[in-house]
This record gives C-alpha cells, structure tokens and sequence, in this order.
C-alpha cells in the first residue's frame, strides 16, 4: 500500500457548505428571514441537538421531530429532510487533487462529522469524487465526533495502518490538534488548494498533476 494514507474532512475541503440555506426554507415556512429563523433556532438549542444528531445518539427522524418542536414546525419527515440536506457545493481544485491523488495510488479515507440526512445526499450529490475514496467514516456512524480521539482511531482502523501512516486534512485547526493528538500528521487547509498541495509535497506525497 502506497504510504501515508490521505484522510480528507469533507465540509469547506471537500464541498462548501451553508446552513443559511437551511434557515432560509424553514423560516420562509414560518415568515421568518433566513437571520431570524437561526436566531430562533440557536436559542432553542440547536447546537447541542446537531451534535447529538451528528454523533449518532439522534435518529434523523428524532432530530426531525425534536427540531421541529423547538421552533413549531409541523411538517412530514420528508419534506423536513429535503429542506435540510440540499446545502453544499463542491470544491472542484480539492475534488481534482483526490482524482490525481487516487490516479497516484495513495489510499484515501474521507473523515466527516456529518449526519444521517446529509451524508447520504451528499454522496450521491459527488459520488464521481467520493468514488475515489477506499472509505468513508463519518461521525453518526463512529459515534465520535472530531476532534474526539475516538474518530481519528476509526479513520486509522479503517485505513488499516498504523497513526503515524496517515496525514489527515481539514479546515479546522481543532480538528488538525485532534488527529496529532491521536497520532496522524495533519495538515490544516486554509482554502488555498495550491498550497495544500505544497504541505502534501513537504511530507513526501507524490503528485503528477500541474501545480494550480
Ligand atoms: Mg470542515
């Protein structure tokens, strides 16, 4: 197996995303601005129930239920999925260098907190990128978030090499400090993809690919 194993967080690498889209579909249903509707929701506790929704402890449809509560709506599980899962736009120099980096040989692991309505949609929504990936670990699966020690020893398993094979990439620098903390080099992207791939270059990663 080509070495170090490239581990890839997906949200602002992968694909941007924005939850203002969310906010906006809810609160449009309530006659709320999109501003309105996260205010309302942020009160009601939203950033503890997403996380309990993104470490597997919620159902989707008991995130539904309890979000839709909080904020009184009353809409079909359904229709709550399709508001929230539509929100993310690929990052098409990073979704080019997992293609070159794939073509190379190198092992990838996408390593996402994500949930169990976005997951799914966004894997389909890149399924020609997210096919290069060998696997794929995402927090409501692990029942760990980042930057717990216990989703960087799931992406390590899963890779099925040692910590110190694995360079994990992502947006946040909490997340980087995680994954150093559980033994993986990390490597912090800034959203400037020419010099993610320099970082890659200074620890030894082969690329073919023009430097963009
Ligand atoms: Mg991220």
């Amino acid at each position: 197996m080509r070495l170090p194993v490239l581990m890839f967080d997906f949200g602002n690498v992968i694909g941007f995303f924005d939850y203002m889209l969310i906010f906006g579909r809810f609160g449009a249903r309530l006659g709320l601005s999109a501003d309105e509707f996260r205010t309302l929701v942020e009160a009601k506790g939203m950033s503890r129930l997403l996380a309990e929704f993104e470490r597997g402890a919620l159902a989707p449809e008991e995130f539904s239920r309890r979000i839709q509560a909080e904020v009184g709506l009353n809409i079909p599980f359904e229709e709550f999925a399709a508001d929230w899962e539509d929100i993310f736009e690929l990052n098409t120099s990073v979704g080019e260098l997992v293609a070159d980096l794939k073509r190379q040989g190198y092992t990838l692991v996408l390593g996402s907190n994500t949930n169990g309505i976005h997951a799914p949609f966004f894997r389909r929504q890149f399924r020609e990128t997210l096919d290069h990936f060998d696997h794929l670990v995402y927090s409501h699966e692990a029942r760990f978030l980042k930057p717990d020690r216990g989703f960087f020893d799931a992406c390590v398993e899963a890779a099925g090499v040692s910590a110190g094979s694995c360079v994990f990439i992502d947006d946040l620098e909490a997340n980087v400090e995680g994954a150093r903390a559980a033994g993986l080099q990390g490597v912090v992207y800034r959203g400037d993809t020419s010099k993610l791939i320099e970082d890659l270059r200074a620890i030894g990663v082969e690329l073919l690919g023009d430097v963009r």
